[in-house]
């Protein structure tokens, strides 16, 4: 089954180990055709080279589009060896067989990320290139194809023992396929978007999403397992996109798992909607156990605040920020079983600390793109939508409009706008409680608005106590900061909604659960309005002077 390889045609954009493979191939008898500068390359360290006019009688034209787009070369690749009848048609053409294609494909995906014109990207648009690999891997009962230098490494072996397996043929063809359908991928992403930004400066044109989004994801490592141990699973990145926790890299600890993804990437999220104020969240099973900033940017403050939130829940979290990790946060992370700690810059001291623990994973990300789409799976397909993004100014408190109560004081309008940025971060239906730029009780989940509001107050006025009131819990779950988190649970919090802003993330259709924030001695809310109940809820606020602002705009997160 391992068939000879007695000529090969080389043409490679990148030239990465191609020396090294010639001399291997020029070592083992093996004849090379190649393209411009690939043969030129060759032939300057001294190796013999075919150029692949010789064998078609055409010249390279038009600046390398027609290079090896020509009978000669196809049917020396596509030839059947099983098939007499194919094995006489070459002969009497004076066709050779090809019997190793190694190619790699013009840079598209990069010379788009270069910000180059549209003209100078759809050069790079590999035709022949393409061409030759589809080929060969269809071919592959007799042709193997190499398509990425990392594969080189196997070429000496297979040469030593007189080709390929069919086993390696097979193997290299599928991933020749991946290779080709991720490039025209990447092709059809760009175009599609090319036109949509045309189309864009049409008033009149269609808004739903193209066809091509869903397209486009390669994989990038299996996972050990899914959500639950019996499922398999991978992680995939999208191509041309970079950032995010697909695109970490994993300073220390054990592999990510598909629940550390989900997590790490809800918390980044909810990190990352604070603009260039100090952001730390904690999350749990896709919801923030505590969010909270810094605007004095102490990372190790924003982190001890949104620990105490909920400090029941942050045992086994994932933590996230958009700021530099620095050692007095690492110190306050340690004592608590954590899953994993996201962020853009780790101090080393930091560093240093995290990875003494071993189960703790340390990932350094870019910041996730706030653009894109996002995928749900529905049975038989996928929903997909544009990632949810402030509307016209809705995080900016003056664009809100003021229904209810007296204005807000500057400090209870800056909490305002944390509790509206943050709830954006918790599962519908979500109702966030935030007091002095921090997160003191969430209700998510629920599919009632009144149930979330009544969970938003229990939690507040619960779980921060559990930190400073069970000594034994507290040195079980981990309390952070020590003295510290005293000193912000001053008030040992058992009363955290008392005198807190509310955050809704849809409008209240009816006044009850309203009622139960204001009852908890809530002193302001904000939410989008545009309920038919809206006069009552809006009157249920006025009555109890409770201050309302409404956004225009929702952010359910499901
Ligand atoms: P070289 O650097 O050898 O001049 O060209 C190598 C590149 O040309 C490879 O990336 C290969 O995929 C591409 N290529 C080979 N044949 C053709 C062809 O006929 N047309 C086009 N557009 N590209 C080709």
């Amino acid at each position: 089954e391992r068939v000879p390889i007695a000529r090969a045609l080389v043409s490679v954009y990148d030239k990465t180990g191609l020396l090294e493979l010639a001399s291997a191939l020029v070592e083992a008898g093996v004849e090379i055709l190649s393209t411009g500068s690939t043969a030129a390359t060759i032939a300057a360290a001294g190796l013999p080279v075919t150029p692949v006019e010789e064998v078609t009688g055409f010249p390279e034209c038009l600046e390398g589009r027609v290079k090896t787009l020509h009978p000669h070369v196809h049917a020396g690749i596509l030839a059947d060896r099983r098939k007499p009848d194919h094995l006489a048609q070459i002969e009497s053409l004076g066709v050779a067989p090809v019997d190793l294609v190694v190619v790699n494909l013009y840079p598209f995906t990069s010379t788009v990320a270069s910000g180059a014109p549209f003209d100078a990207c759809v050069e790079q648009i590999d035709i022949g290139g393409p061409a030759m690999v589809r080929a060969a891997a269809k071919n592959h009962p007799g042709v193997a194809v190499l398509t990425d230098p990392q594969d080189y490494d196997e070429l000496p072996a297979a040469l030593a023992e007189g080709g390929f397996t069919l086993a390696q043929r097979r193997r290299l063809a599928a991933r020749a396929y991946a290779h080709t359908a991720a490039y025209d991928a990447a092709v059809a992403t760009w175009f599609a978007q090319q036109v949509e930004e045309e189309a864009a400066e049409d008033p009149s044109a269609p808004s739903a999403l193209p066809a091509y989004v869903g397209a486009g994801y390669e994989r990038l490592a299996a996972l050990r397992y899914g959500e639950n141990p019996h499922q398999r699973a991978a992680v995939y990145t999208l191509l041309g996109a970079s950032g995010g926790v697909a695109g970490a890299r994993q300073l220390h600890g054990k592999a990510m798992s598909f629940n550390n993804y989900t997590d790490t990437d809800a918390a980044l999220r909810a990190a990352y909607d604070h603009g260039q104020t100090v952001a730390v969240a904690v999350v749990k099973h896709a919801n923030p156990c505590g969010i909270a900033v810094s605007p004095a940017g102490d990372v190790a403050e924003a982190h001890r605040r949104a620990h105490a939130c909920d400090p029941v829940s942050a045992y086994g979290g994932v933590i996230a920020t958009n700021a530099t990790v620095t050692a007095a946060m690492a110190r306050q992370i340690a004592p608590v079983f954590t899953e994993v700690v996201a962020a853009p810059a780790f101090d080393a001291e930091a560093v240093e600390i995290l990875s003494a623990k071993k189960n703790l994973r340390l990932l350094l990300v870019e910041p996730p793109s706030v653009e894109g789409y996002e995928i749900k799976p529905v049975s038989g397909g996928a929903v997909i939508q544009e990632k949810d993004a402030f509307q016209a100014g809705d995080a900016d408190p003056a664009s809100w409009t003021r229904v209810a109560g007296p204005a807000a004081d500057p400090d209870t309008l800056a909490d305002l706008a944390f509790a509206w940025r943050a709830v954006r971060s918790v599962r519908s239906n979500a109702i966030l409680l935030a007091s002095e730029g921090a997160t003191v009780g969430v209700g998510m989940g629920q599919v009632n608005r009144v149930d979330s509001c009544r969970l938003a107050v229990e939690r507040a006025n619960t779980l921060g106590a559990r930190e400073t009131g069970d000594a034994a819990g507290t040195a079980e779950r981990g309390a952070v900061g020590g003295a510290a988190a005293a000193e912000v649970l001053s008030d040992s919090a058992p009363e955290r909604a008392r005198g807190a802003v509310a955050a809704s993330d849809a409008f209240f259709p009816f006044a009850d659960g309203l009622q139960v924030l204001i009852d908890a001695g809530v002193r302001a809310v904000v939410q989008p309005g545009g309920s038919i109940r809206d006069e009552e809820v809006i009157a249920a606020a006025q009555a109890a002077g409770v201050t309302m602002y409404l956004t225009g705009s929702r952010h359910f997160a499901h």
